[in-house]
């Protein structure tokens, strides 16, 4: 496995592997690899002859300064991993080399972006559409792997490539989680052992939840899944949505979609994480 830092180098071995290889899958990373990106990995690896991830942290998808400062980062660990897996290549670029002149586009996503991660973060999603259909343009991929972890990404970035007209297929992957129940992210490497515990409340209530709603209209709902995560020391929860899967809208009957996700965020001490739930309706 090689790493490249530049888009010239990456596009020679890409044109020298095409030469005997065909199918380019693609997994977009910030680093701090776990088993969920692991998972995305080994489905593209299933499906193409090529399989690049890329490590970058994206400075203009982050709303806070600090956030970006702290996000985890360790390439040398990253790129042992993606190795031991069987992963051609790493695209490690630096912040110059995907961004050469400031990126200013702004991307209009309907009411898609206008709520959960997008009301509560301003500018999160432009800055993920900026690196990602920039990402696209240098990788040119036949298949790219995101995970429904981040459920309102996948559906901004399947907008994005219909919008582009992009001649590529998006793969989406389940959520992995820990044998607890806490869904891996690069973030929980921040979490203290205490606070790592009290997490684990958030998927325990939404699973739990899905034997409460015969009983609750959805108001309720919402409020009793919030306050029985509130409970939890250092929990809180920033919102907690009921939505149509295919709009993200909210909805207000049970009955108002037969695809109904329940999206969360909780700040864990100071700590954001992000979690979501289909129910089966009964
Ligand atoms: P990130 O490095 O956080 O930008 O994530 C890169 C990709 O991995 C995104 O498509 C995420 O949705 C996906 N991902 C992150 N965590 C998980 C997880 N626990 N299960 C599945 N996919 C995940």
């Amino acid at each position: 496995m090689v790493v490249f830092h530049t888009v010239t180098d990456l596009h020679k071995q890409i044109s020298l592997l095409k030469s005997t290889k065909s199918g380019v899958g693609f997994v977009p990373t910030m680093g701090a690899l776990h088993k969920g990106h692991i998972s995305l990995v080994k489905e593209s690896l299933k499906e193409n002859d090529i399989t690049i991830v890329s490590v970058f942290v994206n400075p203009t998808q982050f709303n806070d300064q600090k956030d970006f400062d702290k996000y985890p980062r360790d390439i040398n660990k990253d790129a042992l991993l993606l190795d031991e897996v069987g992963v051609n290549i790493v695209f490690a670029p630096t912040v110059d080399e995907i961004y050469p002149t400031p990126d200013t586009r702004q991307f209009d996503f309907g009411q898609l972006d206008k709520v959960m991660e997008g009301e509560h973060r301003p500018g999160h999603f432009n800055g993920v559409a900026q690196v990602v259909s920039r990402l696209f343009e240098i990788v040119k991929p036949d298949r790219a792997y995101f995970g429904e972890k981040d459920f309102q990404q996948l559906a901004i970035i399947r907008s994005l490539v219909k919008k582009l007209e992009l001649p590529l297929q998006i793969v989406g992957m389940p959520i992995v989680r820990e044998a607890s129940g806490l869904a891996l992210s690069s973030r929980n490497e921040r979490l203290t052992e205490e606070q790592k515990k009290d997490a684990v409340e958030i998927s325990a209530v939404l699973t739990e939840s899905k034997n409460w709603i015969k009983e609750f209209k959805i108001q309720d709902f919402i409020q009793k899944v919030s306050e029985k995560i509130n409970q939890t020391n250092s929990l809180h929860v920033e919102y907690f949505d009921i939505v149509d899967g295919n709009n993200l809208q909210s909805i207000s009957e049970w009955s108002d979609s037969d695809y109904v996700v329940g999206c969360i965020a909780v700040f864990c001490g100071e700590i954001r994480l992000i979690d979501n739930i289909t129910y089966l309706k009964p």
